[in-house]
């Protein structure tokens, strides 16, 4: 008889990286193995754009990322979180250059593996940045989302990461089922064992995330994210939402945490990349 283990529990990519398994003990300390610098890749190759939002931090195209990154992994930055920008990319209502081969985040995934063979590839995973009126996940033709549409769209996306490259996949776009997607995904793929799944866990429809939107040009072009999004303060809400994404088999929760202060000391460097991600580990 031939068993094999469901999607979700499929625990070996929870700790398949040196890194990962530094997340998965206890790390209330910041040290720089529990801090991702998230990174904008845009889509013009040579360009280095200062985020207007983000005063300090910048865009950078496929071939300017060696040199940025070079002087913090010296220092001993251990993982990226990508984010992928379009800015001559076609936007569409599917989200084609999401994982198309112009896609800035495919095309670098590779590279990024090559230049620094022992760090951590996380990718965002998300449509708003490549759908055209700016949503996380695909309209209907009434309008209104598509849950079911998304997540198989989300799934496709998060797999054709994995296999350009990314040891850890990262949806940040609340749709309802994304987890059990994307993992199913990724062991039909045959990656359920080799890739990681991070994910925000509760994430609130907050004017907190309007500079990482402009960061990642994905503001919506009409209406707002509350039907997706958790209303702010929904503490019951928030729990459940965890709850069935640990079912699921998600590996990892993260919240935004700005680290200016630390990154001065930890990374000993004058001038720093203000925001990095502190990752809180889900231990069950
Ligand atoms: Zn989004």
């Amino acid at each position: 008889m031939e068993h094999r283990p469901s999607a979700k529990n499929v625990l070996h990519s929870g700790y398949h990286h040196p890194v990962l398994r530094t997340w998965q003990c206890p790390n209330t300390i910041v040290r720089p193995e529990n801090l991702m610098f998230p990174i904008f890749i845009i889509d013009g190759d040579n360009d280095v754009q200062e985020i207007t939002s983000m005063p300090g931090n910048y865009r950078y195209g496929v071939n300017k990322l060696k040199e940025a990154l070079q002087p913090v992994v010296d220092d001993g930055l251990k993982s990226v979180l990508l984010f992928g920008v379009a800015q001559n990319l076609a936007k569409d209502g599917l989200a084609t250059h999401a994982d198309s081969s112009d896609n800035p985040v495919m095309r670098v995934i590779p590279k990024l593996r090559e230049w620094f063979p022992d760090l951590l590839i996380a990718c965002d995973v998300c449509l708003c940045a490549y759908t055209d009126h700016g949503h996380c996940g695909i309209l209907g033709a009434d309008g209104y989302l598509d849950n079911q549409a998304s997540i198989e769209r989300i799934a496709r996306q998060a797999v054709n990461y994995a296999k350009a490259g990314a040891h850890i996949v990262a949806p940040s776009d609340m749709m309802d089922g994304r987890i059990g997607a994307i993992k199913e995904g990724l062991t039909k793929a045959g990656l359920g064992s080799r890739v990681s799944v991070l994910s925000y866990a509760a994430k609130f429809a907050s004017v907190m995330y309007g500079p990482f939107r402009d960061a990642a040009k994905s503001a919506p072009g009409k209406g707002d994210r509350k039907g997706y999004q958790l209303p702010p303060g929904s503490a019951g809400l928030a729990a459940r939402a965890t709850v069935s994404l640990l079912v699921a088999g998600l590996h990892f929760a993260y919240h935004p945490v700005f680290t200016h202060g630390f990154c001065h000391s930890i990374f000993k460097r004058k001038k720093c990349q203000k925001n990095l991600f502190h990752i809180s580990t889900v231990k069950i």
